[in-house]
Order: structure tokens, then C-alpha cells, then sequence
């Protein structure tokens, strides 16, 4: 089969490398101009303006570090020769965990610190080195070949039309265009039915900056936070590779004061210093890489169907990674979803490859048995975040309604979760798990020992000391501390 994928982000890299493995032709259409880097600093300074959160923090979880230990030993050995390093479930545990053993599952909690832009450059050679991959740079796609539809039927694709006015015939055309996918239009322009769209704000904006240590200097200790979330501003720092690493600082979309003061790039730095888990990395052990603070508005959660009361709005094509559902990056499941949708993609051509209609149904079914439960999760915590960072914007107590569920809900997490993750390696581990997507979202609670343990430490509230803060409690005395 000849397979044309449109985009050369993380899901069409994925599509590329599992459909040439499978034994297909595949033509890889990137309409960003990027000639291949030949280092990973060099792939730093890529222009892929087709998706710009390459320039912000990117953690790889266990469910995509899986996936390649799986199948691609060769293309995981290679990111481990560019700089990208293992972090695994049981290494850097806080002194307060006393009672961990190893398990043999454990060998699965491993996630890959590395920049994504090194990430995307080496699986973009490993598909340039598949003999059977071709890559056409510089040229987006701008529509659908498709056969008309005779009466009763949906259209079906064959081929795609490039903005240089030539064309490509492939036997299915795989779309991989991130989250600003035009496929809805696309198809709408071949006369199918609208595909069916779910959109949700995540309530956030991005900053992100990037850091190199200096010459001798290393990494603080990696034992304490490496994140925190005060309600009003969530933050983390990521480990990159060849000496690099990032710091994120997200705030809510409506707190138009804390946005604007966190683009400088000076206040941005006083910030990090102001908060718990990245102040040591801002010791001067480091020095900015990236002059700017990069900033990304307009995150969304967004769910696309692409078969709609049970029929494909057309053949001949299927969305993998960010085209069909894109998440909140807090959460770091992006890279790993659109991974494995590919690779869900795949699997449904390897049984239905001959027959275009059911290989729609049975990859649509997959996406939404492995993937589906995922965004949900996802879409309802943003929602009680927006909740809470309102109420911290407008001076109330997010905690201040006993009556609401939520609340009680808040107080087990905060008072329970937070603190048996502290202490009890069971606990931290199942919350790996979870966030690793190497569990259903619901685990934490369906593992009556899990919610056993958390519950004794909930109500062990009383007799502990207060939890030590992560950053100002209060937004207003981050901001006394920021220069004017
Ligand atoms: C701020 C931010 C932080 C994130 N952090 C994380 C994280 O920590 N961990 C994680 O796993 N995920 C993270 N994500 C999500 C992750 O970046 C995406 O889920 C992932 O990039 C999706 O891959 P993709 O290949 O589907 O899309 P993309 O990587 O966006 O690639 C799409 C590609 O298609 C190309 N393209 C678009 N239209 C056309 C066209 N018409 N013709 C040809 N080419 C086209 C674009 O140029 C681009 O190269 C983050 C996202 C954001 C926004």
C-alpha cells in the first residue's frame, strides 16, 4: 500500500515508522522547510513553526518510552546516544518514602527526559533511514483528492493536493497536521458529512524557557518537587538533554495581570526563583538558552469524531495524534497519545487494510476504548481547575461550600493523596502509573488498597504538620516579590 502522511510532527513520525515496518510506501508531506539537523542543538534551532510548543517543555511518559522499548530498540538506543536520559519509577525517591521494594513492574514506569525537538529529530532520521519512507519538505497540503460519492455512499480519498498545485495518489491518506488540522474543512470540500467536534478550554497559558548548566555544574538533587500547582500559577521543571532543561510556568487564561508580567523574561527567571522546586535550578548554575520566554494561549481540549452515528463521514482516511484529540499539556499525554494512535491506526490497516469501511470502524472503536477515557479524565480535572483558580482570582475560598462534593473531594486529595505519595511507595506508585497512562484514569480510586491507604492518611490530617508550601500561598505576595 502507498500511505501519504500529512504532517512530521510526533504522530506522523509514528505513522511513518510503524507503516514502514508493516511493509507499506509512505510519503511523509511536512509543510514546514526543515532540512535535516545534524545535532541536537541544531534541531533546537528548527524552524518548525507548523508547531511551536516544540519550543516548551515536553515530558515522555512511560506509555510512549513503552511503546518504543517495544518496537523500536534501535530508534531508543539513539535517543539515549543524543543526550536523552531514562527517569525511572524508584530512582530520586524523597527521603521521606522508607518502605520501597522494587517491582518487576516497575521496569515499565521509565520516561525519557529529553527536549522535544531532539525527540522529534532523531525518530525523524529513523524514518528517513526506512528505506521505504520519503519526505516532501516545504509544502503543505491543501486538500483531498476524493471519488465522488454515488448515492447512499461517503466519499472516499484518494490522494491529497498539495498548495504547489500538484498532487499525490496514496491508497489511504493518513493525517497527522496537529492541533490547527484543517481535515474538518478538508472533508466538508469533498462533500462529506461535518465531523463531530467536543471543545473545551483548557483555562491555562504557557510560558516556557529553556536553560543549559554551566561548565562542572550538575542538576540539583532530584529527590524534592519538581512541580507544584498554587491554585492561581502551576509550575515544573523538566530535565532536557546535553545539559539542558526547562522551566513551565502556566496561569490561568482569565489572570491577564500574571500573563503579562511572566512574558518578560526577567520576571519570568524572579518567579522561578520565588518558587519551591525550581529556585535551585535558577541558583546560577545555568544560563537562558532561549533569550525569550515562549508563550502559548489558546489551549484547548479537543475531541474530533470522525465517525458519526456509527458511519465513516469518509473513506480512505484517517486523523492520528492532535488532529483527532488534543489535551491539556500540564498532563504531558500528547506525544504518548498521538504515539499511540498511530500506532492504533496501524494495527486497525494490519486487520483491515482491504476493506476502507471497517478499517475506519475498527480504528475509530480502538481510539476510543484506549484513548477516549483519557481525555475525559482529563476534560473534567480542568474543569474543577478553572473552578478553583476563579475563586483564588476573585478572593474566595475555592474550599468555602461543605455542602459540594467537590470539596470533600479536594480535602482527600490534598490532605490525603498529596501526603501518602509522600510516604507510602505504594500509593506513589500507583499515582505513577496513572499519570503515565499505564493504568485506566480511574485507578487510583478503583484499588480499594490504594484508596485504603489514602484514606488512613486523609484522616491522619490532624495529627501531622502542615505541608510545606510550594511557592507564595497567595498570588498577591508572588506578585510583591516580582520586579515592577
Ligand atoms: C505548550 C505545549 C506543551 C506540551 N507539552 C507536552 C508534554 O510535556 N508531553 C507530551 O507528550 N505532549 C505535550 N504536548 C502535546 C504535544 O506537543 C502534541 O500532542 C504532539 O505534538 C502531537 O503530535 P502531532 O504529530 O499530532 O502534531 P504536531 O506535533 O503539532 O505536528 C503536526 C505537523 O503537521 C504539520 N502540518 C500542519 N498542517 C499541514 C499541512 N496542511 N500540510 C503539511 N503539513 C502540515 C505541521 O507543520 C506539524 O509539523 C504539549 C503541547 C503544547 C501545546
Amino acid at each position: 500500500m502507498h500511505v501519504l502522511v500529512v504532517g512530521g510532527g510526533v504522530s506522523g513520525l509514528g505513522s511513518a515508522l510503524v507503516l514502514a515496518r508493516q511493509g507499506h510506501q509512505v510519503t511523509v508531506v511536512e509543510r514546514d522547510d526543515t532540512p535535516m539537523p545534524s545535532s541536537a542543538d541544531e534541531a533546537f534551532d528548527w524552524d518548525r513553526r507548523g508547531a511551536p510548543q516544540v519550543r516548551h517543555s515536553h515530558a515522555f511518559l512511560a506509555r510512549l518510552v513503552g511503546l518504543l522499548r517495544r518496537d523500536y530498540a534501535d530508534v531508543y538506543a539513539e535517543l539515549l546516544a543524543e543526550g536523552a536520559t531514562e527517569m525511572r519509577f524508584g530512582d530520586d525517591l524523597p527521603p521521606t518514602i522508607v518502605d520501597f521494594q522494587r517491582l518487576p513492574e516497575d521496569d515499565e514506569l521509565v520516561m525519557l527526559a529529553c527536549r522535544r525537538t531532539t525527540f522529534e529529530w532523531v525518530l525523524r532520521r529513523a524514518a528517513v533511514a526506512e528505506g521505504r519512507v520519503t519526505f516532501r519538505t516545504g509544502v503543505g497540503v491543501e486538500g483531498l483528492l476524493a471519488q465522488p460519492a454515488g448515492p447512499g455512499a461517503v466519499p472516499h480519498v484518494t490522494g491529497v493536493r498539495l498548495a504547489d498545485g500538484t498532487t499525490i495518489a496514496g491508497d489511504l491518506t493518513v493525517v497527522a497536521a496537529g492541533r490547527r488540522s484543517a481535515l474538518s474543512e478538508w472533508l466538508a470540500a469533498i462533500g462529506a458529512a461535518p465531523v463531530a467536534e467536543e471543545v473545551d478550554d483548557t483555562g491555562i497559558v504557557y510560558f516556557s524557557r529553556f536553560y543549559r548548566l554551566l561548565p562542572g555544574q550538575d542538576y540539583p538533587p532530584r529527590t524534592g518537587p519538581i512541580g507544584g500547582d498554587l491554585g492561581y500559577l502551576k509550575y515544573g521543571v523538566f530535565v532536557g538533554d546535553n545539559h539542558t532543561f526547562s522551566v513551565t510556568l502556566a496561569t490561568p487564561t482569565v489572570d491577564g495581570e500574571l500573563r503579562k508580567l511572566l512574558a518578560d523574561p526577567v520576571v519570568f527567571d524572579e518567579c522561578a526563583r520565588q518558587l519551591v522546586a525550581t529556585a535551585p535550578w535558577l541558583d546560577g548554575r545555568a544560563l537562558p538558552i532561549t533569550e525569550e520566554v515562549h508563550v502559548m494561549a489558546g489551549l484547548l481540549n479537543r475531541w474530533r469524531d470522525h465517525v458519526v452515528a456509527g458511519a465513516p463521514v469518509a473513506t480512505g482516511v484517517l486523523p492520528v495524534g492532535d488532529a483527532v484529540l488534543c489535551t491539556n499539556p500540564l498532563y504531558g499525554r500528547g506525544c504518548s497519545t498521538a504515539f499511540w494512535s498511530a500506532h492504533l491506526m496501524a494495527d486497525a490497516v494490519a486487520r483491515h487494510g482491504d476493506d476502507p469501511s471497517a478499517l475506519a470502524l475498527a480504528y475509530d472503536d480502538a481510539l476510543r476504548a484506549e484513548i477516549f477515557p483519557w481525555y475525559r479524565a482529563g476534560v473534567d480535572q480542568d474543569a474543577e481547575a478553572r473552578r478553583v483558580a476563579a475563586a483564588l482570582l476573585a478572593g474566595d475560598d475555592p474550599d468555602g461550600d461543605t455542602s459540594d462534593p467537590r470539596t470533600f473531594m479536594r480535602s482527600v486529595f490534598r490532605d490525603g493523596l498529596l501526603p501518602a505519595m509522600r510516604s507510602d511507595a505504594v500509593v506513589l506508585r500507583a499515582f505513577f502509573r496513572g499519570l503515565n497512562l499505564l493504568a485506566t484514569p480511574d485507578s487510583l480510586v478503583s484499588d480499594a488498597d490504594v484508596s485504603a491507604r489514602v484514606l488512613a492518611a486523609w484522616q491522619d490530617r490532624d495529627n501531622r504538620p502542615p505541608e510545606p508550601a510550594l511557592g507564595p500561598k497567595r498570588r498577591a505576595e508572588l506578585l510583591s516579590l516580582l520586579p515592577a
